[in-house]
């Protein structure tokens, strides 16, 4: 297995290095993954935290003048922020997704980027899929040469990803996006956001969609057993026997208000917001 050392740069591929970012914590895993895509010309793909030996190992692992790129898979905190030191090591062009959605990351890209763009450089082509779910922003990275698929948060390895509605996160859309990235034809890995590289890109894509519709059934029935209930208590029921860190119960929480929201949009309970009571309809 490549390093997942933080500041060691690992080979995956003959095109893709990956640095892990000194961030290890219960959401986070080991670190971000900033991955390095090319060697004469350099796509860096969410350069992480704002860490200066972070960005000190990607300029490092680079000619400076190399760095073309910074793609951005989203804007949360654990993927963006050193985005600025980078560019002012590297002039590197900064790329992310178009829509223009409740964003306090400050970063301003110079190109706009939606689904079905494709980032051009001389020894490969990254095709972008729009994949909301996680955050509206989110966008995964196809390299064509290689079939490898940047998932950003989507999907990882090691966890499960968090849908949060409080910041932008739909289980609708993410089902959606997960549904679609198991489509991809002739997909050989995926470069997650936290974790290992994963080698069986379809069995992942479909352990996260059995874990998530697993999720949704519990609470349903759980819904159908009481009156009623709050959010909160659902976590409790779901998650109460895994002795679960504070951090994680609180995500427990968002997961279910977001399967919640995705349930009574397709009819299924009755509730209104996370805090509310919520019911089977
Ligand atoms: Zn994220």
């Amino acid at each position: 297995m490549p390093d997942l050392t933080p500041g060691v740069p690992s080979a995956l591929s003959p095109l893709v290095r990956r640095i892990v970012a000194p961030n290890p914590g219960p959401f986070t895993g080991p670190g971000t993954n900033t991955y390095l895509v090319g060697i004469d010309e350099v796509a860096v793909i969410d350069p992480g935290p704002d860490v200066k030996g972070h960005v000190d190992a990607i300029v490092g692992a680079s000619m400076k003048e190399r760095v073309r790129w910074v793609l951005l898979t989203h804007t949360h905190p654990d993927h963006a922020p050193a985005t600025a030191r980078l560019v002012k090591a590297t002039g590197a062009e900064v790329v992310a997704f178009a829509k223009k959605d409740k964003d306090d990351s400050g970063i301003v890209p110079d190109r706009l980027v939606g689904d079905g763009d494709t980032i051009e450089g001389t020894e490969f082509g990254l095709d972008v899929l729009h994949t909301p779910g996680h955050a509206p922003n989110h966008i995964c990275f196809l390299l064509e040469e290689e079939r490898m698929l940047f998932t950003g948060d989507t999907v990882l390895e090691g966890t499960w990803s968090v849908v949060n509605p409080a910041r932008g996160g739909d289980m609708t859309a993410y089902f959606a996006s997960l549904a679609r990235l198991r489509k991809i034809p002739r997909l050989r890995g995926l470069a997650p956001g936290h974790g290992e590289a994963i080698e069986e890109p379809r069995a992942r894509i479909d352990e996260y969609l059995a874990h998530r519709k697993r999720r949704e059934q519990q609470i349903l029935r759980y819904l159908k057993k009481q009156e009623q209930a709050k959010v909160k208590e659902i976590v409790h029921a779901l998650y109460g026997d895994q002795d679960l860190p504070e951090p994680l119960v609180e995500a427990a929480g968002w997961q279910v208000h977001a399967h919640l929201l995705k349930l009574r949009a397709e009819g299924k309970v009755a509730g209104t917001t996370a805090k509310a009571v919520w019911k089977a309809a």
